[in-house]
């Protein structure tokens, strides 16, 4: 690390960044003739060779469709995604790996629990319970299933910080209250909640939560065990791993309550035209040929960063945030959107007399990718009185010389427009 603010960075514990940045061949490409600056992280994180090694590996010698072949190439594919699971089942401290339930992404996920959990127990003037900082993965499932059935979304609100006001979400548990789906880390405003509390709380009510993770898994350690939720999301391409695989944890009693939600193959236990019985969780839940070669590689992304270590990821990101805020706010008029104690991952802002749009095609032309737009997040942001914002957030492959381009970048477009 070179950058100019670079000394003032505690010791990044034993995370040799050059070596982990060297694992990422995209990296080291361009983008308008300058070296990538790669600051979207937060949507979907770039992939270690070791998971593109495993993806072609399976393709290239130990694919054929899982669970139904004797013949041993089957079993090979099919023993591979069980150990992919149970690399899952310890990464989040599951019990039961009968608990991890593989789908495309977070936001299949909470369809899943909006549909096969929540749906049958909703009528009218019932209420499921969100924030306002909420993605929209984590409002628009809840808002389908309250429409077909007569209840209600509500919002908690967050403060002018951006951070959850928890007294108001306290108040706002009530006896029609039937579920809390709550962020762990918001997605725009970098906010980390306080879940353990929040949990807490909704059960002290007798309310079930689930917990969005997709903002967490790949920067701290998640233990559902300690969590006290419910249920609790995420996607592989958000933690290193491919898109098209995700995960819905859930508790194995409230899982084997569950109705399928989508019927086919391996879904059942036996079917006739007189009816058909339905297999065992997380089977049940599973219908079809998954991404057999994508749950491997979600593997291979967390043995990845096990072999790293969870807490000196925590420890190496949450130092270069903070160095991220401190040089963000010298770019002169330039406003971050909010200034939560606790922050994680993304870092937004908006600039006076420039879209956010604007910036983002700018920083394009330096090879600095960031997001700009609502980050699918509408209701934060008209909560915030903004059409849209910049958001540049980190990767465990993200150094003080990323986040110099940025200010130096940042700068320049303020310049131009100041
Ligand atoms: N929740 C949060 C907080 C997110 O940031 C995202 C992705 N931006 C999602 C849910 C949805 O993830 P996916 O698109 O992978 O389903």
């Amino acid at each position: 690390m070179t950058g100019a603010l670079a000394e003032t960075l505690p010791a990044a514990g034993a995370l040799d960044v050059d070596a982990i940045r060297r694992q990422f061949p995209i990296l080291h490409t361009t983008m308008h003739d300058r070296p990538l600056v790669y600051l979207d992280s937060a949507a979907s994180t770039q992939k270690p060779r070791a998971v593109l090694d495993a993806l072609l590996q399976v393709y290239e010698r130990d694919y054929a469709n899982i669970h139904r072949g004797v013949y041993d190439l089957s079993q090979r594919a099919s023993a591979l995604h069980d150990a992919a699971r149970r690399k899952v089942q310890r990464f989040i401290g599951a019990r039961d790996w009968r608990e991890i339930v593989f789908v495309r992404n977070a936001t299949e996920a909470i369809n899943l629990v909006a549909y096969s959990f929540l749906r049958p127990k909703l009528g009218p003037g019932d209420e499921i319970l969100v924030t306002e900082m909420e993605h929209h993965a984590n409002i628009v499932p809840w808002q389908l299933v309250a429409g077909e059935t007569g209840a209600k979304v509500v919002a908690a609100p967050i403060t002018d910080a951006g951070e959850l006001d928890l007294v108001a979400l306290r108040e706002r548990i009530g006896p029609r209250t039937r579920l809390l789906g709550v962020t762990w880390v918001s997605n725009v405003l970098g906010t980390v909640n306080p879940v353990e509390e929040i949990t807490a709380l909704a059960r002290r009510a007798g309310v079930p939560v689930l917990v969005d993770a997709a903002q967490a898994i790949q920067h701290r350690p998640v233990d559902v065990s300690a969590l006290g939720a419910d249920f609790l999301v995420f996607s592989g391409h958000k933690m290193y791993g491919p898109s098209g695989v995700g995960v819905l944890w859930g508790r194995a009693e409230l899982l084997e309550a569950m109705p399928p939600w989508q019927g086919g193959g391996d879904m059942i236990e036996e079917v006739s035209f007189a009816g058909t019985t339905f297999n065992d969780i997380p089977f049940r839940f599973e219908a079809g040929t998954p991404d057999i070669a994508g749950v491997i590689a979600l593997g291979a992304a967390v043995d990845w960063i096990e072999g790293l270590g969870m807490a000196l990821i925590d420890a190496h990101e949450t130092a270069l945030m903070a160095y991220a805020e401190r040089a963000i706010r010298q770019v002169p008029a330039l406003r971050l959107i909010s200034e939560p104690k606790e922050r994680s991952g993304a870092l937004s802002f908006v600039m006076d007399g420039c879209h956010p749009q604007d910036i983002g095609t700018l920083l394009d032309l330096d090879g600095i990718a960031i997001r700009t737009g609502h980050h699918c997040a509408m209701p934060l942001h008209a909560r915030l009185g903004l059409p849209a914002s910049a958001r540049a957030s980190i990767g465990v492959y993200n150094t003080t010389d990323d986040i110099d381009a940025l200010v130096a970048s940042l700068r320049r477009v303020a310049d131009m427009f100041g």
